[in-house]
């Protein structure tokens, strides 16, 4: 069974965002840029399926700048098969992507699409909905088991207060939330292997997507800056405060 995985260019989770100037973007300037976790998380879960004989072939798409071809390589040196970049230097937003990924999807017909919940750039937490949406395939999503079982899988969802488990019919889409697995370190040797592994580049054009958008940055800014603390002399100071300044008493 094939599985597709989109994987996503995004600011590193460790890095300090900062804000430009003029307040119009994060600023990307000389920023660390890696794998959204969400994705890395999805790249796992399809490297155990194929471990456990169950995928016999992962493609990774993205879509993205050149340089997301930098997350394809990491994919690939986790064991993803073969890449796909959908190169555009255009922001792109989640419907546009679910159109492109549709066209993916109807090419390459695989029976799991596994992708993250959420990006943790934009936050957007609505791809795999999309795609879903266009594709007309059952969607699993804040997974955080999967079992696949002949021509179902049972997706153990993350709900407020609780687990949900529902079953779908494959072909199907999961999108994965963090507890699903811990994703693997790639080994040097897959690295090294992962340069040699198939890695084609095609456009928006080509899959016959125009990019549009249907939202425009108003404002972006950093949270606020939180004030240093005090040290208290006593705990009778500490209930004074609490009661007249901060008023919580
Ligand atoms: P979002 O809806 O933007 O929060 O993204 C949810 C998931 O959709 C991500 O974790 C990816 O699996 C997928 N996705 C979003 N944007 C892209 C992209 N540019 N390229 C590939 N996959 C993407």
């Amino acid at each position: 069974m094939k599985v597709l995985v989109a994987v996503k260019r995004v600011i590193d989770y460790n890095v300090k965002v900062r804000v430009k100037a003029d307040n119009s973007d994060v600023d990307l300037t000389n920023v660390k840029m890696a794998m959204n976790p969400f994705c890395e998380i999805a790249v796992e879960e399809a490297v155990r399926l194929k471990e456990k004989g169950i995928a016999t072939e992962i493609v990774v798409v993205s879509i993205g700048p050149k340089v997301a071809q930098e997350q394809i390589r990491t994919a690939l040196a986790l064991g993803a098969d073969r890449g796909i970049l959908i190169e555009t230097e255009e922001k792109v937003e989640p419907l546009t992507v679910a159109k492109l990924l549709k066209g993916v999807v109807e090419k390459e017909q695989p029976q799991i699409v596994l992708m993250g919940k959420q990006t943790i750039d934009s936050d957007n937490n609505q791809t795999g909905q999309m795609l879903g949406a266009l594709t007309g395939m059952a969607q699993g999503t804040f997974a955080s088991e999967v079992a696949v079982d002949g021509d179902k899988i049972k997706v153990t969802r993350e709900i407020d207060g609780g687990l949900r488990t529902v079953e779908l019919k494959l072909p199907a889409i999961v999108t994965t939330d963090l507890r699903l697995n811990e994703p693997r370190y790639a080994s040097l040797p897959n690295i090294m292997k992962a340069k040699r592994k198939p890695l084609d580049v095609t456009t928006p054009a080509d899959l016959g997507v125009a990019i549009s958008s249907s939202q425009t940055t108003v404002k972006v800014t950093p949270p606020a800056e939180r004030s240093a603390g005090i040290k208290v002399g006593s705990v009778s100071e500490l209930v004074e405060k609490l009661k007249n300044e901060a008023k919580v008493l």
